[in-house]
C-alpha cells in the first residue's frame, strides 16, 4: 500500500487517506444493523477503470499518462467525484476517496453514488496547451463510463472550471450535441451554478451553528481560528463572522494572523484574491502558520489539508469544537483523544458536505434548463445542511457515539436501506 502509516517515537504521525477511510468505516459497522451482503457489497468498489494514454506535449515529444476513474456503489444513482491532477494519485487512493463520496452523498441524501478519479502528473510543470490535452485524452478514455445519469465528474486537487469545460466540450463533440449535465463545477456562462463557490463554506458555517444550538448556546461572541484561507477556510469566516462569531486566527500555507479583537476578515479575503496567499497582507504582524492551529478558541475549521490534527499534536489543541472545512484533516488516533477529553467534532462528510450539495442543484439545473437564483439555491443548501445535521446529532445520542460515526452510519443505513427495495440482482 502507497503511503503507509508513518510512525515516530511509537506515535502515529501520518494517515494514508485509505486507512482513514477504512478505519472510520470500520467504527460505524460496530455499532450499525444491517444484513452482512450490504456490508460486503460496500467494501469494495463496484467498477475502477485504468487507462493509460499518449499526449502530445508542447516540446513535440509523445508522453505516456495514467488515470483511473473509479465508481465505487451505484445504488443511489449515477456516481458523482472529483478528478484531481496530481503526481501521488493512485488506484488505491482514488478508490479510498470515491468511498468517502458515498458516504458525502448517502449522508446529506443526493441520488448519487460516489466516484472518483485522477491522472498521475504535476500539473505545476506542464503548460495550459498540455493540461488540456491531457483533460481532453483522459476524458476520452473514461468516456464509456461517463453520462449524466452514470457518472459526472467534478474538479479536486489542481483541477479547476477550466478543466470542467474541456471536459464537458469532449464529451458534447463525441455525442453531437451540448451536454452540460455531465459534469459540474463549470464556468457560470456553461451553467456553473450561482452560489457554488461559497457553497462548502457556507455549509461549513451552517453546521456549525447547528451544533451550537444544540448545545443550546449563541455563536454571537465566539471565538474561531482558521487553518487555511483559501475557497473553503475564508467562506467559512466570512459567514460565521455574518452570523455574529468572532475570526481571531486565520493562517495559510504562507502564514497566519492572530488578533484577539477580531481580524479584518474582507479584508484578508481581498489580498488572498489578489495575491493567492497571506503574507502579503501588511496591516498586521504575521505569526507562524501553526500557532493559528493551536490557539485557544472556542471553534477550530482545518480548511487546507488532510492529517492536520494527529496523535502528536492534538494536545495542543485548545478549541472545543471542530468542524471540518477540510477532508480527513483529524487522524483516527486524534479522533479518539478529542472524543476522550468531550470536544466536539463535525465531521467532513457533513460540514464540508455544502459543495457537493450545490454541484447536485447544478446537475439538476442543467437537465431541467432552469437557471435558479442565487437565493434558491442558498435556501435549498442550508434546509439540507441543516436536515442533515438534526439526523446525525439524533444518531449520535441514540448509539452514544461521535458525530462522526453518527454520520457513517446514517450514510450507511441509507444505502442499505435502498438495498433492501433493490435486492441483488438476478
Ligand atoms: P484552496 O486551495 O482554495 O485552499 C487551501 C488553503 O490551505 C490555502 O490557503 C493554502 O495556502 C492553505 N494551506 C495549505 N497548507 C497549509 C498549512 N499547513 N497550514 C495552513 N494553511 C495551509 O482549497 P479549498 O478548495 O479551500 O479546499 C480546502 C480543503 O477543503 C481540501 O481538503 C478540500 O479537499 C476540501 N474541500 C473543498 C471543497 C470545495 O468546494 N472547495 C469541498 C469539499 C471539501
Amino acid at each position: 500500500m502507497r503511503d503507509h502509516i508513518i510512525y515516530q517515537n511509537g506515535d502515529i504521525m501520518k494517515f494514508s487517506i485509505t486507512d482513514m477511510v477504512r478505519q472510520q468505516v470500520e467504527k460505524a459497522f460496530e455499532v450499525i444493523d444491517i444484513p452482512d451482503y450490504v456490508e460486503e457489497i460496500l467494501k469494495s468498489p463496484n467498477l475502477c477503470l485504468k487507462v493509460t494514454f499518449p499526449v502530445m506535449m508542447d516540446s513535440g515529444k509523445v508522453k505516456i499518462f495514467t488515470g483511473f476513474r473509479c465508481q465505487y456503489d451505484h445504488a443511489l444513482g449515477p456516481t458523482k467525484g472529483g478528478v484531481r491532477y496530481h503526481p501521488d494519485v493512485s488506484e488505491e487512493e482514488v478508490v479510498a476517496l470515491a468511498a468517502w463520496m458515498t458516504w458525502k452523498c448517502a449522508l446529506v441524501d443526493l441520488p448519487y453514488g460516489g466516484a472518483k478519479g485522477g491522472v498521475i502528473c504535476d500539473p505545476l510543470t506542464l503548460s495550459e496547451r498540455e493540461l488540456e490535452r491531457i483533460t481532453r485524452r483522459y476524458t476520452t478514455a473514461i468516456m464509456p463510463i461517463l453520462g449524466p445519469h452514470i457518472d459526472i465528474p467534478a474538479p479536486d486537487v489542481f483541477t479547476t472550471s477550466k478543466t470542467m469545460a474541456w471536459m464537458m466540450d469532449t464529451f458534447s463533440m463525441f455525442k453531437g450535441y451540448t451536454e452540460p449535465a455531465i459534469v459540474t463545477g463549470k464556468p457560470e456562462v456553461l451553467g456553473g451554478s450561482l452560489g457554488r463557490k461559497q457553497a462548502t463554506g457556507r455549509g461549513v458555517a451552517i453546521a456549525t451553528r447547528e451544533l451550537y444550538k444544540k448545545l443550546g448556546k449563541s455563536l454571537k461572541g465566539a471565538t474561531v481560528a482558521i487553518q487555511g484561507f483559501g475557497n473553503v477556510g475564508s467562506y467559512a469566516a466570512f459567514f460565521l463572522e455574518e452570523m455574529g462569531a468572532e475570526i481571531v486566527g486565520a493562517s495559510d500555507s504562507t502564514c497566519g494572523f492572530i488578533d484577539k479583537k477580531g481580524l479584518p476578515v474582507d479584508e484578508l479575503m481581498v489580498c488572498t484574491e489578489k495575491h493567492k496567499c497571506l503574507e502579503k497582507f501588511d496591516k498586521l504582524k504575521p505569526c507562524n502558520r501553526d500557532e493559528v492551529l493551536y490557539e485557544d478558541v472556542d471553534i477550530l475549521i482545518p480548511a487546507a489539508l488532510e492529517n492536520q490534527i494527529r496523535k502528536d499534536n492534538v494536545d495542543k489543541i485548545k478549541a472545543d469544537i471542530i468542524s471540518e472545512g477540510a477532508n480527513g484533516p483529524t487522524t483516527p488516533g486524534a479522533d479518539e483523544v478529542l472524543e476522550k477529553r468531550g470536544v466536539y467534532v463535525i465531521p467532513d462528510v457533513l460540514a464540508n458536505s455544502g459543495g457537493v450539495i450545490v454541484s447536485h442543484l447544478e446537475w439538476a439545473q442543467a437537465l431541467s434548463g432552469l437557471r435558479w437564483e442565487e437565493e434558491e439555491i442558498n435556501t435549498r443548501l442550508e434546509k439540507r445542511i441543516v436536515s442533515t445535521f438534526d439526523k446525525v446529532w439524533q444518531k449520535a445520542q441514540e448509539k452514544k457515539v461521535s458525530l462522526r460515526t453518527a454520520a457513517y452510519v446514517v450514510a450507511i443505513e441509507h444505502i442499505a436501506e435502498v438495498y433492501s427495495y433493490r435486492g441483488v440482482f438476478p
